[in-house]
């Protein structure tokens, strides 16, 4: 059987394993702060731990770190794209952005994906695997010790599909939120989601008070389609009425998100359909001109379409950011850094 994952495990559930191995409760309580909060890279730095209960744990359990296999830092803003190895020689990558109300890292939540939005570098390869709560707080703890500074926001927006690993996606939340552990609000995490609509309902259950962004991208179930294979599983109605949903379930304003692609979703048209689609919805659009990936030819709207696209959205009173390019210098977009990595290695 595959050893459990110790930073995978909830205070309860750790105390309960400690239990079991004989320990004291405020060990586990002792362990769980070298790891959720000092954020211990092993065993050996947890310094008022005794070695034989270490050794125990280094048996039982597995303790995952990430290795900084590549740093890109952006000449522009600061920002720090990371490549991280995983104990299994899979990269993932995660984003370190500094904005004036605090630091924001932007996670991936799988290996690959296999949603395969047409305009999206990380599912060009398939799905490899989903990333455990462990790995996905790591990519947090990492860039935390790395910067030496604190992280604010946490966005679930890097590469996968963080419903189409909801489990762990959860139990991240949990861990991530635990006044024990980094502390992080709820509302300091936005999740995003091609939108699976069973998953979301599930989501909105659960009533946590995080962000749910929706990736739109288009006003029509035709256009959706041809850029989102997902949208031939659910239709706009279904997932209008799922937002609803979310929002009545947790009293949480939805983002959409919306990238805009030059000449396929980007005329005034889009706009008014887009207005009509999510009219009476308490919500917020988030506008992003599409990043340029190398193997595909999609192409960002000029600045006066984005422009006009907000501006009239605004007219008709609906919340409208235009997402401010964070890092464009340095392979940005979902998977792009991931992609040079792994074809540099295969070149040798
Ligand atoms: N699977 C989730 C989260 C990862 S993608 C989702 O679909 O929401 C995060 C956001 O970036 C999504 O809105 C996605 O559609 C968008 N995105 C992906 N590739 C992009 C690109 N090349 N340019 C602009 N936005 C992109």
């Amino acid at each position: 059987m595959e050893k459990k994952e110790i930073k995978s495990l909830t205070l309860p559930e750790l105390q309960e394993e400690m239990a079991q191995l004989g320990e004291k409760s405020f060990r586990a309580s002792q362990m769980y702060e070298w790891m959720h909060r000092k954020l211990a890279r092993d065993y050996e730095e947890m310094s008022n731990i005794p070695a034989a209960m270490k050794a125990k744990c280094g048996e039982r359990y597995r303790y995952t770190a990430l290795k900084i296999a590549a740093v890109q830092e952006s000449a522009v803003d600061g920002t720090k794209k990371f490549l991280f190895a995983l104990s299994d020689g899979n990269v993932v990558e995660s984003v370190w952005m500094r904005y004036k109300h605090g630091n924001s890292v932007c996670i991936s939540s799988q290996v690959g994906c296999r949603m395969g939005c047409r305009f999206c570098a990380s599912t060009l390869d398939g799905l490899v695997r989903n990333l455990t709560p462990a790995e996905m707080l790591d990519q947090i703890y990492a860039i935390t010790l790395e910067t030496k500074e604190r992280v604010s926001n946490v966005v679930v927006m890097g590469s996968g599909e963080p419903l189409d690993n909801y489990d762990n996606l959860l139990r991240f939340i949990t861990l991530l939120s635990d006044e024990n552990g980094l502390h992080i609000s709820q509302r300091n995490i936005t999740v995003s989601t091609c939108g699976i609509v069973p998953m979301m309902r599930r989501l909105a259950d659960e009533k946590l008070q995080i962000t749910l962004a929706l990736s739109l991208h288009a006003a029509t179930d035709e256009k959706r389609r041809e850029l989102m294979p997902i949208a031939n599983q659910y239709t706009l109605a279904e997932l209008m009425a799922c937002c609803a949903y979310y929002f009545e379930q947790t009293g949480r304003r939805i983002t959409f998100e919306y990238s805009l692609v030059r000449h396929v979703n980007d005329s005034g048209k889009d706009a008014q359909m887009l207005a009509s689609l999510i009219r009476g919805l308490n919500c917020h659009v988030n506008l992003i001109p599409v990043n340029p990936v190398k193997e595909r030819n999609y192409v960002q709207s000029e600045r006066h379409s984005v422009e006009a696209f907000a501006a009239l959205l605004q007219k008709k009173g609906i919340n409208v950011t235009v997402r401010r390019e964070m890092g464009r210098d340095i392979d940005g977009a979902c998977g792009q850094l991931r992609r040079r990595f792994l074809a540099e290695m295969k070149e040798g």
